[in-house]
């Protein structure tokens, strides 16, 4: 049988099967001698021990459309970034660097706004200002409302979709609303593993239709940007690409260069200054390899 590893907890992996449910499964030993260790995220193969008590082994891992280390997860196919409008007023530089942490990965992005039921027009214009040529979707929702979240569910169709955002911005909420099943059908799994409860949180897929999950990224929050040279950061601002050819220099980082046309662009207001500014920090923090 064939399914998706949902939940993995202290050598337990918890296998969803689109139409029999989730299994409580051990890897087999195959796997050690490979040392591949099955990931939240993963397709595998299982072979079911019972199927009174849902439980079985996995044989084979399927080969991986990508892995994250941290959080260790597998076949990520797009991040869903949200972050509230007001209440709190989105932190930009936290929000470049989820932004470029994504595109390091080549993960695609969904921007998400939550909130919108309580932020001003003027708060909602400047975002999207800000945004709309950072190489991501961009979309505005109100969980509180459910406003947009048809559109929102739409985009996350077909596939497996990290949250990731600090918390208070509504991503639980959003989950929920998403899933309204959620609390349903992670249950039976939550009475297994009480048992041997952690106070650590853990990664886990949500179902929200057929073949589309969504996974609660706890690890996301803790970010590191450094594990790239500065050089490489000016790549992971897409609306910088229109002018990189224009600079005087070659390998122009657009900082101090003269002739420098990418800040030009931002003088007459084409690239946004909350973008280019973050963009410095950023730079400088590569430069000093900081850590955070
Ligand atoms: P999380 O920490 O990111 O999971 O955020 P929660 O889902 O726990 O939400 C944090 C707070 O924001 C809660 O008090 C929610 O009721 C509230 N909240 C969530 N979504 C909305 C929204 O769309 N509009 C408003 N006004 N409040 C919201
Ligand atoms: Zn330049």
């Amino acid at each position: 049988m064939q399914g998706k590893i949902v939940k993995g907890i202290a050598g337990f992996y918890y296998v969803h099967v689109v139409e029999s449910g989730v299994y409580e499964c051990k890897a087999k030993g195959i796997f050690r001698k490979d040392k591949k260790k099955p990931l939240v995220g993963d397709d595998v193969e299982i072979e079911v021990l019972s199927e009174v008590e849902k439980t079985g082994s996995i044989i084979n891992i399927f080969e991986r459309k990508n892995e994250l280390i941290r959080p260790a997860v597998a076949n990520i196919d797009q991040a869903l970034v949200v972050f509230a409008a007001a209440k709190p007023s989105p932190h930009f530089n936290l929000l470049d660097r989820f932004l470029v942490m994504m595109q390091t990965k080549e993960i695609p992005v969904i921007l998400c706004f939550n909130k919108e039921d309580i932020a001003s027009e003027e708060k909602l214009s400047e975002l999207a200002d800000i945004y709309e040529k950072c190489g991501c979707q961009l979309i505005f929702v109100s969980a509180k409302e459910e406003k947009n979240m048809e559109t929102l569910r739409r985009m996350l169709e077909g596939k497996t979709t990290a949250i990731a955002g600090p918390s208070g911005v509504g991503k639980s909420s959003i989950i929920n609303l998403l899933n309204p099943k959620a609390n349903m059908e992670t249950g039976s799994i939550s009475r297994k593993i009480e048992r041997g409860k952690h106070t650590t949180r853990h990664s886990e897929l949500f179902m929200i239709g057929e073949d589309s999950y969504i996974m609660d990224t706890p690890g996301f929050s803790s970010l590191y940007v450094n594990d790239f040279e500065k050089e490489e950061l000016k790549y992971y601002f897409p609306e910088f690409e229109l002018y990189e050819g224009q600079c005087r220099f070659n390998g122009c980082d657009h900082i101090h260069e003269p002739g420098c046309a990418v800040k030009e662009a931002v003088e007459k207001g084409k690239i946004h200054a909350v973008r280019y500014e973050d963009y410095k920090e950023l730079y400088e923090e590569l430069k000093n390899k900081r850590r955070y």
